[in-house]
Protein backbone atom coordinates (compact mmCIF):
# COMPACT_ATOMS: atom_id res chain seq x y z
CA UNK A 1 0.00 0.00 0.00
CA UNK A 2 1.53 3.65 -1.05
CA UNK A 3 0.90 7.03 0.82
CA UNK A 4 -2.02 8.81 -0.39
CA UNK A 5 -0.86 10.53 -2.87
CA UNK A 6 -2.60 12.62 -5.90
CA UNK A 7 -1.36 12.38 -9.61
CA UNK A 8 -2.51 14.71 -11.78
CA UNK A 9 -3.37 13.23 -15.01
CA UNK A 10 -4.44 15.07 -18.46
CA UNK A 11 -7.65 12.97 -19.95
CA UNK A 12 -7.86 13.62 -23.77
CA UNK A 13 -10.84 11.45 -24.73
CA UNK A 14 -10.58 12.23 -28.50
CA UNK A 15 -12.62 11.33 -31.17
CA UNK A 16 -14.71 8.37 -32.39
CA UNK A 17 -14.44 5.75 -30.04
CA UNK A 18 -12.16 7.60 -27.94
CA UNK A 19 -14.23 9.04 -25.06
CA UNK A 20 -16.29 5.47 -25.34
CA UNK A 21 -13.26 4.06 -23.93
CA UNK A 22 -11.87 7.07 -22.10
CA UNK A 23 -14.41 7.49 -19.90
CA UNK A 24 -15.15 3.67 -18.24
CA UNK A 25 -11.56 3.77 -17.72
CA UNK A 26 -11.57 6.77 -15.64
CA UNK A 27 -14.14 5.03 -13.17
CA UNK A 28 -12.27 1.62 -13.59
CA UNK A 29 -8.70 3.58 -12.27
CA UNK A 30 -10.54 5.81 -9.91
CA UNK A 31 -11.53 2.22 -8.14
CA UNK A 32 -8.58 0.83 -8.33
CA UNK A 33 -7.33 3.81 -6.90
CA UNK A 34 -9.51 4.24 -3.91
CA UNK A 35 -8.86 0.65 -3.28
CA UNK A 36 -5.30 1.31 -3.58
CA UNK A 37 -4.74 4.32 -1.10
CA UNK A 38 -4.27 6.99 -3.86
CA UNK A 39 -6.50 9.13 -6.01
CA UNK A 40 -6.13 10.85 -9.65
CA UNK A 41 -7.28 14.44 -10.61
CA UNK A 42 -8.42 13.99 -13.77
CA UNK A 43 -7.79 17.26 -16.31
CA UNK A 44 -10.31 16.80 -18.57
CA UNK A 45 -9.20 17.97 -22.49
CA UNK A 46 -11.72 18.27 -25.11
CA UNK A 47 -8.96 18.26 -27.71
CA UNK A 48 -9.26 16.86 -31.38
CA UNK A 49 -11.10 17.04 -34.34
CA UNK A 50 -14.42 18.85 -33.17
CA UNK A 51 -12.11 21.62 -31.82
CA UNK A 52 -10.34 21.66 -35.17
CA UNK A 53 -13.72 22.68 -36.89
CA UNK A 54 -14.17 25.15 -34.44
CA UNK A 55 -11.52 26.54 -34.17
CA UNK A 56 -9.05 25.11 -37.05
CA UNK A 57 -6.66 23.58 -33.96
CA UNK A 58 -6.83 20.32 -32.93
CA UNK A 59 -6.07 22.09 -29.32
CA UNK A 60 -5.32 24.94 -27.81
CA UNK A 61 -1.68 27.84 -28.49
CA UNK A 62 -0.78 26.56 -24.90
CA UNK A 63 -1.84 23.30 -24.71
CA UNK A 64 1.02 21.96 -24.66
CA UNK A 65 2.20 24.07 -21.61
CA UNK A 66 -0.67 23.28 -19.43
CA UNK A 67 0.15 19.53 -20.20
CA UNK A 68 3.83 19.74 -18.63
CA UNK A 69 3.48 19.78 -15.05
CA UNK A 70 0.52 16.87 -14.99
CA UNK A 71 2.11 13.34 -14.45
CA UNK A 72 1.24 11.75 -17.57
CA UNK A 73 -1.69 11.76 -20.57
CA UNK A 74 -4.55 9.23 -21.03
CA UNK A 75 -5.49 9.50 -24.86
CA UNK A 76 -8.55 7.94 -25.94
CA UNK A 77 -8.21 8.22 -29.93
CA UNK A 78 -7.86 10.99 -32.74
CA UNK A 79 -9.04 11.57 -36.06
CA UNK A 80 -11.86 12.16 -38.43
CA UNK A 81 -13.07 10.46 -41.59
CA UNK A 82 -13.22 14.09 -43.09
CA UNK A 83 -9.97 15.48 -41.68
CA UNK A 84 -6.76 14.50 -43.31
CA UNK A 85 -4.34 12.36 -40.97
CA UNK A 86 -1.80 14.65 -41.21
CA UNK A 87 -3.59 17.64 -39.98
CA UNK A 88 -4.93 15.40 -36.36
CA UNK A 89 -1.50 13.66 -36.01
CA UNK A 90 0.83 16.58 -36.70
CA UNK A 91 -1.83 18.79 -34.67
CA UNK A 92 -1.75 16.76 -31.17
CA UNK A 93 -0.17 13.64 -30.69
CA UNK A 94 3.46 14.35 -32.59
CA UNK A 95 4.12 17.65 -30.99
CA UNK A 96 3.42 15.90 -27.35
CA UNK A 97 5.45 12.87 -28.31
CA UNK A 98 8.18 15.38 -28.99
CA UNK A 99 7.68 18.09 -26.54
CA UNK A 100 7.79 15.80 -23.75
CA UNK A 101 10.62 13.40 -25.25
CA UNK A 102 8.36 10.18 -25.21
CA UNK A 103 11.66 8.48 -27.22
CA UNK A 104 10.23 5.34 -26.80
CA UNK A 105 6.74 4.01 -27.39
CA UNK A 106 6.30 0.60 -25.43
CA UNK A 107 3.63 -2.14 -26.77
CA UNK A 108 3.00 -5.52 -24.97
CA UNK A 109 1.09 -7.99 -26.75
CA UNK A 110 -0.02 -11.37 -25.02
CA UNK A 111 -3.29 -13.49 -26.06
CA UNK A 112 -5.24 -12.87 -23.10
CA UNK A 113 -7.65 -15.65 -21.70
CA UNK A 114 -10.92 -16.67 -23.70
CA UNK A 115 -9.38 -14.72 -26.43
CA UNK A 116 -9.18 -16.67 -29.81
CA UNK A 117 -5.89 -15.48 -31.57
CA UNK A 118 -5.91 -15.15 -35.26
CA UNK A 119 -2.61 -17.21 -35.47
CA UNK A 120 -3.51 -20.69 -33.14
CA UNK A 121 0.40 -20.53 -32.37
CA UNK A 122 0.14 -17.23 -30.68
CA UNK A 123 -1.47 -18.55 -27.13
CA UNK A 124 1.43 -18.37 -24.93
CA UNK A 125 3.56 -15.26 -27.01
CA UNK A 126 4.52 -12.55 -24.59
CA UNK A 127 6.10 -9.82 -26.76
CA UNK A 128 7.36 -6.57 -25.99
CA UNK A 129 8.15 -4.09 -28.95
CA UNK A 130 10.44 -1.19 -27.99
CA UNK A 131 9.91 1.25 -31.03
CA UNK A 132 11.50 4.32 -31.32
CA UNK A 133 9.29 7.22 -30.82
CA UNK A 134 10.86 10.66 -31.75
CA UNK A 135 12.72 10.32 -35.04
CA UNK A 136 13.67 8.08 -38.19
CA UNK A 137 11.29 7.08 -40.95
CA UNK A 138 8.81 9.86 -39.20
CA UNK A 139 10.36 12.80 -40.20
CA UNK A 140 9.80 16.41 -41.97
CA UNK A 141 12.75 16.23 -44.28
CA UNK A 142 12.29 16.80 -47.70
CA UNK A 143 9.73 17.76 -50.23
CA UNK A 144 8.17 17.73 -53.54
CA UNK A 145 9.87 18.89 -56.60
CA UNK A 146 8.34 19.83 -60.27
CA UNK A 147 5.05 19.38 -58.77
CA UNK A 148 2.86 17.80 -61.49
CA UNK A 149 5.07 17.76 -64.52
CA UNK A 150 5.91 14.03 -65.96
CA UNK A 151 9.92 15.20 -64.33
CA UNK A 152 7.83 15.19 -60.49
CA UNK A 153 10.47 14.05 -57.49
CA UNK A 154 9.74 13.48 -54.04
CA UNK A 155 12.42 13.09 -51.37
CA UNK A 156 11.25 11.73 -48.10
CA UNK A 157 14.04 11.88 -46.05
CA UNK A 158 15.14 9.98 -42.45
CA UNK A 159 16.71 11.30 -39.44
CA UNK A 160 18.65 8.96 -37.26
CA UNK A 161 20.77 10.25 -34.24
CA UNK A 162 23.07 8.21 -32.37
CA UNK A 163 21.89 9.89 -29.05
CA UNK A 164 18.13 8.71 -30.07
CA UNK A 165 19.28 5.16 -31.38
CA UNK A 166 21.57 4.72 -28.57
CA UNK A 167 18.59 5.34 -25.64
CA UNK A 168 16.21 3.53 -27.50
CA UNK A 169 18.35 0.64 -27.59
CA UNK A 170 19.74 1.11 -24.30
CA UNK A 171 16.12 0.86 -22.82
CA UNK A 172 15.45 -2.46 -25.16
CA UNK A 173 18.52 -3.77 -23.75
CA UNK A 174 17.50 -3.62 -20.32
CA UNK A 175 14.18 -4.48 -20.48
CA UNK A 176 15.40 -7.98 -22.38
CA UNK A 177 17.97 -8.22 -19.24
CA UNK A 178 15.62 -8.04 -17.02
CA UNK A 179 13.08 -10.21 -18.92
CA UNK A 180 16.04 -13.25 -19.12
CA UNK A 181 15.43 -12.87 -23.46
CA UNK A 182 17.55 -12.11 -26.43
CA UNK A 183 16.90 -8.64 -27.72
CA UNK A 184 15.96 -8.55 -31.39
CA UNK A 185 16.65 -5.95 -33.17
CA UNK A 186 14.67 -5.20 -36.78
CA UNK A 187 16.76 -4.38 -39.63
CA UNK A 188 16.86 -3.47 -43.29
CA UNK A 189 20.31 -3.31 -43.91
CA UNK A 190 20.77 -4.87 -47.05
CA UNK A 191 18.24 -2.62 -48.71
CA UNK A 192 18.20 0.96 -46.48
CA UNK A 193 22.24 1.42 -46.99
CA UNK A 194 22.86 4.56 -44.88
CA UNK A 195 20.58 4.26 -41.69
CA UNK A 196 20.25 0.39 -41.55
CA UNK A 197 23.55 -0.19 -41.07
CA UNK A 198 24.14 2.90 -38.56
CA UNK A 199 21.14 1.55 -36.71
CA UNK A 200 22.89 -2.49 -36.09
CA UNK A 201 26.09 -0.99 -35.30
CA UNK A 202 24.57 1.16 -32.54
CA UNK A 203 22.32 -1.14 -31.29
CA UNK A 204 25.27 -3.44 -31.42
CA UNK A 205 27.66 -1.27 -28.90
CA UNK A 206 25.39 -0.47 -26.25
CA UNK A 207 24.53 -4.08 -25.81
CA UNK A 208 28.39 -4.90 -26.14
CA UNK A 209 29.26 -1.90 -23.61
CA UNK A 210 26.15 -2.15 -21.36
CA UNK A 211 24.72 -5.63 -21.34
CA UNK A 212 27.79 -8.55 -22.39
CA UNK A 213 26.30 -11.36 -21.40
CA UNK A 214 22.45 -10.27 -23.96
CA UNK A 215 22.16 -11.87 -26.63
CA UNK A 216 21.38 -9.76 -29.88
CA UNK A 217 19.82 -10.60 -32.96
CA UNK A 218 19.51 -8.30 -35.97
CA UNK A 219 16.76 -9.81 -38.06
CA UNK A 220 15.70 -8.10 -41.13
CA UNK A 221 12.22 -6.70 -41.09
CA UNK A 222 10.35 -8.64 -44.09
CA UNK A 223 11.48 -11.87 -42.25
CA UNK A 224 10.76 -10.83 -39.12
CA UNK A 225 7.22 -10.13 -40.10
CA UNK A 226 7.20 -13.45 -41.17
CA UNK A 227 8.21 -15.00 -38.25
CA UNK A 228 5.84 -13.34 -36.01
CA UNK A 229 2.84 -14.85 -37.94
CA UNK A 230 5.24 -18.02 -37.95
CA UNK A 231 5.80 -18.63 -34.88
CA UNK A 232 4.94 -15.42 -32.57
CA UNK A 233 6.25 -17.25 -29.05
CA UNK A 234 9.60 -16.79 -30.83
CA UNK A 235 10.59 -13.03 -29.92
CA UNK A 236 10.68 -11.56 -26.05
CA UNK A 237 11.55 -8.29 -26.71
CA UNK A 238 11.95 -6.14 -30.27
CA UNK A 239 13.54 -3.17 -30.72
CA UNK A 240 12.78 -0.99 -34.10
CA UNK A 241 12.41 1.99 -35.65
CA UNK A 242 9.56 4.70 -35.68
CA UNK A 243 8.17 2.97 -39.16
CA UNK A 244 9.01 -0.52 -38.63
CA UNK A 245 7.96 -0.67 -34.86
CA UNK A 246 4.43 0.58 -36.07
CA UNK A 247 4.39 -1.88 -38.81
CA UNK A 248 5.29 -4.74 -36.92
CA UNK A 249 3.19 -3.85 -33.28
CA UNK A 250 0.24 -3.62 -35.46
CA UNK A 251 0.72 -6.92 -36.79
CA UNK A 252 1.61 -8.34 -33.57
CA UNK A 253 -1.93 -7.05 -32.22
CA UNK A 254 -3.76 -8.50 -35.16
CA UNK A 255 -1.35 -12.07 -34.81
CA UNK A 256 -2.30 -12.56 -30.86
CA UNK A 257 -6.50 -11.40 -31.38
CA UNK A 258 -7.97 -8.27 -31.83
CA UNK A 259 -6.88 -4.10 -32.14
CA UNK A 260 -9.46 -3.34 -29.64
CA UNK A 261 -6.61 -5.22 -26.95
CA UNK A 262 -3.35 -3.61 -27.93
CA UNK A 263 -2.01 -0.41 -25.74
CA UNK A 264 0.61 2.22 -26.20
CA UNK A 265 3.22 3.72 -23.64
CA UNK A 266 5.02 6.70 -25.24
CA UNK A 267 7.73 6.96 -22.13
CA UNK A 268 9.87 9.24 -21.49
CA UNK A 269 11.85 6.67 -19.00
CA UNK A 270 13.73 9.95 -17.00
CA UNK A 271 10.44 11.35 -15.87
CA UNK A 272 11.60 14.28 -16.66
CA UNK A 273 8.08 15.10 -18.41
CA UNK A 274 4.49 13.43 -18.66
CA UNK A 275 4.03 9.82 -20.29
CA UNK A 276 1.28 9.55 -22.59
CA UNK A 277 -0.70 5.95 -22.77
CA UNK A 278 -3.35 5.23 -25.28
CA UNK A 279 -5.13 2.51 -26.93
CA UNK A 280 -2.78 1.45 -30.16
CA UNK A 281 -6.69 1.58 -32.09
CA UNK A 282 -8.00 4.60 -33.92
CA UNK A 283 -11.25 6.20 -34.17
CA UNK A 284 -13.58 3.49 -35.33
CA UNK A 285 -15.66 5.34 -37.43
CA UNK A 286 -17.84 2.18 -38.02
CA UNK A 287 -18.95 1.41 -34.71
CA UNK A 288 -19.14 5.11 -32.89
CA UNK A 289 -21.80 6.03 -30.84
CA UNK A 290 -23.18 2.14 -30.60
CA UNK A 291 -21.80 1.13 -27.07
CA UNK A 292 -19.97 -1.72 -29.06
CA UNK A 293 -16.76 -0.81 -28.63
CA UNK A 294 -13.94 -2.95 -26.83
CA UNK A 295 -12.30 -0.79 -23.81
CA UNK A 296 -9.89 -3.13 -23.50
CA UNK A 297 -7.26 -1.35 -25.30
CA UNK A 298 -7.36 0.97 -23.24
CA UNK A 299 -8.16 -0.27 -19.89
CA UNK A 300 -4.63 -2.05 -20.72
CA UNK A 301 -3.08 1.19 -21.08
CA UNK A 302 -4.16 3.03 -18.09
CA UNK A 303 -2.50 0.02 -16.52
CA UNK A 304 0.64 0.73 -17.97
CA UNK A 305 0.00 4.24 -16.60
CA UNK A 306 -0.21 3.06 -12.99
CA UNK A 307 2.85 1.18 -13.79
CA UNK A 308 4.69 3.70 -14.89
CA UNK A 309 3.63 6.13 -11.78
CA UNK A 310 5.32 3.33 -9.68
CA UNK A 311 2.06 2.24 -8.20
CA UNK A 312 2.50 -1.56 -9.00
CA UNK A 313 0.18 -3.29 -7.44
CA UNK A 314 -2.74 -1.10 -8.58
CA UNK A 315 -1.45 -1.47 -12.28
CA UNK A 316 -1.58 -5.53 -11.42
CA UNK A 317 -5.17 -5.33 -10.38
CA UNK A 318 -6.58 -3.13 -13.11
CA UNK A 319 -4.88 -5.64 -15.50
CA UNK A 320 -5.93 -8.94 -13.87
CA UNK A 321 -10.05 -7.79 -13.35
CA UNK A 322 -10.08 -7.37 -17.03
CA UNK A 323 -8.26 -10.41 -17.87
CA UNK A 324 -10.78 -12.25 -15.47
CA UNK A 325 -14.05 -10.74 -17.01
CA UNK A 326 -12.32 -12.37 -19.97
CA UNK A 327 -11.90 -15.44 -18.75
CA UNK A 328 -15.57 -15.85 -17.09
CA UNK A 329 -16.70 -15.50 -21.17
CA UNK A 330 -17.62 -12.06 -20.83
CA UNK A 331 -16.10 -10.42 -24.38
CA UNK A 332 -17.27 -7.52 -26.24
CA UNK A 333 -18.19 -8.50 -30.15
CA UNK A 334 -14.98 -7.80 -32.13
CA UNK A 335 -13.77 -10.81 -29.64
CA UNK A 336 -16.75 -13.16 -30.50
CA UNK A 337 -19.35 -12.00 -27.83
CA UNK A 338 -22.07 -9.58 -27.36
CA UNK A 339 -21.34 -7.36 -24.71
CA UNK A 340 -21.67 -4.35 -24.55
CA UNK A 341 -18.91 -1.47 -23.86
CA UNK A 342 -21.21 -0.51 -20.55
CA UNK A 343 -21.41 -3.95 -19.80
CA UNK A 344 -17.93 -5.60 -19.94
CA UNK A 345 -17.10 -1.57 -17.98
CA UNK A 346 -19.34 -2.83 -15.24
CA UNK A 347 -17.82 -6.60 -14.98
CA UNK A 348 -14.25 -4.81 -14.92
CA UNK A 349 -15.51 -2.48 -11.90
CA UNK A 350 -17.00 -5.45 -9.95
CA UNK A 351 -13.61 -7.48 -10.69
CA UNK A 352 -11.75 -4.66 -9.27
CA UNK A 353 -13.44 -5.16 -5.54
CA UNK A 354 -12.21 -9.00 -6.01
CA UNK A 355 -9.30 -8.34 -6.94
CA UNK A 356 -8.20 -6.03 -4.71
P1 LIG B 1 -8.50 5.72 -37.60
O1 LIG B 1 -8.50 6.37 -38.93
O2 LIG B 1 -8.87 6.64 -36.49
O3 LIG B 1 -7.22 4.98 -37.35
P2 LIG B 1 -9.61 3.28 -38.51
O4 LIG B 1 -11.01 2.86 -38.79
O5 LIG B 1 -8.65 3.42 -39.60
O6 LIG B 1 -9.65 4.62 -37.65
P3 LIG B 1 -9.34 1.62 -36.23
O7 LIG B 1 -10.09 2.59 -35.43
O8 LIG B 1 -8.11 1.07 -35.65
O9 LIG B 1 -8.90 2.22 -37.58
O10 LIG B 1 -10.35 0.47 -36.62
C1 LIG B 1 -10.05 -0.64 -37.45
C2 LIG B 1 -11.19 -1.66 -37.30
O11 LIG B 1 -11.11 -2.23 -35.99
C3 LIG B 1 -12.58 -1.07 -37.42
O12 LIG B 1 -13.42 -1.97 -38.07
C4 LIG B 1 -13.02 -0.87 -36.00
O13 LIG B 1 -14.41 -0.95 -35.82
C5 LIG B 1 -12.31 -1.99 -35.27
N1 LIG B 1 -11.97 -1.53 -33.91
C6 LIG B 1 -10.97 -0.67 -33.59
N2 LIG B 1 -10.94 -0.43 -32.27
C7 LIG B 1 -11.93 -1.17 -31.74
C8 LIG B 1 -12.40 -1.36 -30.41
N3 LIG B 1 -11.84 -0.73 -29.35
N4 LIG B 1 -13.45 -2.19 -30.22
C9 LIG B 1 -14.01 -2.83 -31.25
N5 LIG B 1 -13.61 -2.71 -32.53
C10 LIG B 1 -12.59 -1.88 -32.78
MG1 LIG C 1 -6.30 3.72 -38.80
Amino acid sequence: MTSHRTYVIDAIPGDGIGPEVVEPTIACVDRVASLHGFSIDWRARDWGSDRYRRTGAMMPVDGLDALADGDGILLGAVGDPDIDDVTTLWGLLIPIRRTFDQYVNVRPTTVLPGVQPAVADAVGMDLVIVRENVEGEYSEAGGRLHRGTEHELVIQEAVFTRRNTARVARYAASLADRRGAALVSATKSNGIIHSMPFWDEVVRDVVREEHPGLVLESVLIDALAARLVLKPRSASVIVASNLFGDILSDLAAAVAGSIGIAPSANLDPERRHPSLFEPVHGTAPDIVGRDLANPIGCLWAASLMLEHLGEHAAAASLHGAFSDVLAAGTRTRDLGGDASTTTFSRAVLDAIDVQS
